[in-house]
């Protein structure tokens, strides 16, 4: 959002904002270049019962998480010029966030035109004349005159970062892509402390260049890859996978319908000291069986093979509270329909402090972790056939 004004000399009233079989507040009503405003929840009839579940049950239009991206973008669709959301809660809680120095990292949004706005009470007293907490069923919409007359200044800092991505052409496919990922940056310095990251994510880095450099090698021998080989360190990780958003979402480098599988690798140079069963030389695989079932048996054939790295579920299971499996960077090329493996060695003691240092990482268990990755990156690039996506939705 760019600093501006809004001005506008009526406002539409929308209600709950909600268009639904059961119940709308819309109707005919045309909200293109209007200013539009609208509550948290939605109707109840006079038993307690919700008109649009016509139970006791609450639907997705006054779920916590879903309703304001949900009436925000219907509004959106519709045409609104700007949005006015009132709903106390959000309102203390994004007050309390955006209130503090620290801010919050996030990509660069290309949506200027929308602007969105959470409202307080006393904005609403303002431009209503009175409190507005609910409607009952009969209220649809209405649109009033008023004056909104809106300075706002947009507070973010524009911040510059870097991913980092290289390719090895592939001889007989080289418009297939195999992906080998890991993320480059780590917490930085705080409070003059600097956290190392060498297991988060030097680990990865240092393997993605390893295999790098023994499929370039490969390829000066006369046996290179057949599909392309594409090595990519990505930013922002610890901000909220940002770096392969970034790639995936805004500017994939290479199209995502021709990237074959993701191998991302975060952490693999530790142990987990929480795991109390199995061998040192283990590693946690998550994903390889989500999508894909033949990456799950090309990753355990060549392990089998080449490595004998004890490879550990535990969480891969989809009710795992640690929910791993979205915390990254592959997850992005998952939510596409890219089959991926993440390779983790679990957390430790160090994890996410200054003593996360290299002189404790176990060169060994990196060396043959990353030669897993490497295996199995070499077969998804070299078989005959592309690896199908058989599973997932
Ligand atoms: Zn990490």
């Amino acid at each position: 959002m760019e600093t501006s004004q809004l001005q506008a000399g009526e406002i539409v009233n929308l209600g709950y904002g909600i268009q639904d079989d059961a119940f709308s507040n819309y109707g005919t009503i045309d909200i293109k270049d209007k200013v539009v405003f609208f509550i948290n929840g939605e109707p109840k009839n006079a038993d307690g019962t919700y008109v649009i579940s016509g139970t006791k049950a609450a639907s997705k239009w006054s779920n916590f998480r879903e309703e304001f991206a949900l009436k925000r973008d219907l509004a959106l669709e519709k045409g609104a010029k700007a949005v006015l959301y009132y709903n106390p809660d959000v309102f203390a809680m994004a007050a309390l966030r955006y209130g503090t120095s620290s801010g919050r990292m996030s990509l660069v949004s290309t949506d200027k035109n929308m602007f969105y706005f959470l409202v307080n009470t006393q904005t609403v007293k303002a431009l209503f004349n009175k409190d507005i907490t609910s409607y009952d069923t009969s209220f649809k919409n209405e649109t009033i005159t008023t004056t909104l007359d809106l300075d706002y200044t947009n507070n973010s800092k524009a911040l510059a970062s870097e991913n980092v991505a290289a390719i090895i052409r592939g001889s007989e496919k080289p418009d297939e892509y195999v992906i080998v990922s890991a993320h480059l940056d780590h917490e930085g310095v705080k409070n003059g402390e600097v956290y190392n990251g060498a297991d988060d994510d030097g680990s990865g880095t240092v393997a993605v260049l390893e295999i790098a450099e023994a499929f370039a090698k490969a390829k000066k021998d006369g046996h290179g890859p057949k599909r392309s080989m594409v090595f990519l360190n990505v930013t922002g990780e610890e901000k909220g996978l940002l770096g392969s958003r970034h790639y995936t979402d805004n500017d994939p480098i290479f199209p995502l319908a021709n990237t074959v599988a993701n191998l991302n690798i975060d952490m693999i140079g530790r142990i987990d000291p929480k795991r109390k069963e199995g061998d040192r030389n283990y590693i946690y695989l998550i994903g390889s069986d989500k999508l894909s079932t033949e990456l799950h048996e090309i990753s355990e054939k060549v392990n089998t093979k080449y490595t004998n790295v004890e490879l550990d579920y535990t969480y891969n299971d989809d009710n795992d509270p640690n929910r791993f499996y979205y915390r990254s960077d592959h997850y992005n090329f998952a939510k596409n329909n890219i089959p991926v493996i993440f390779y983790f060695n679990g957390t430790h003691d160090d994890y996410h402090r200054p003593s996360d240092t290299p002189d404790k990482i176990e060169y060994d268990l990196l060396e043959n972790r990353a030669r897993l990755v490497f295996y199995t990156a070499w077969e998804l690039a070299n078989r005959d056939e592309r690896i199908k996506v058989d599973k997932g939705e």
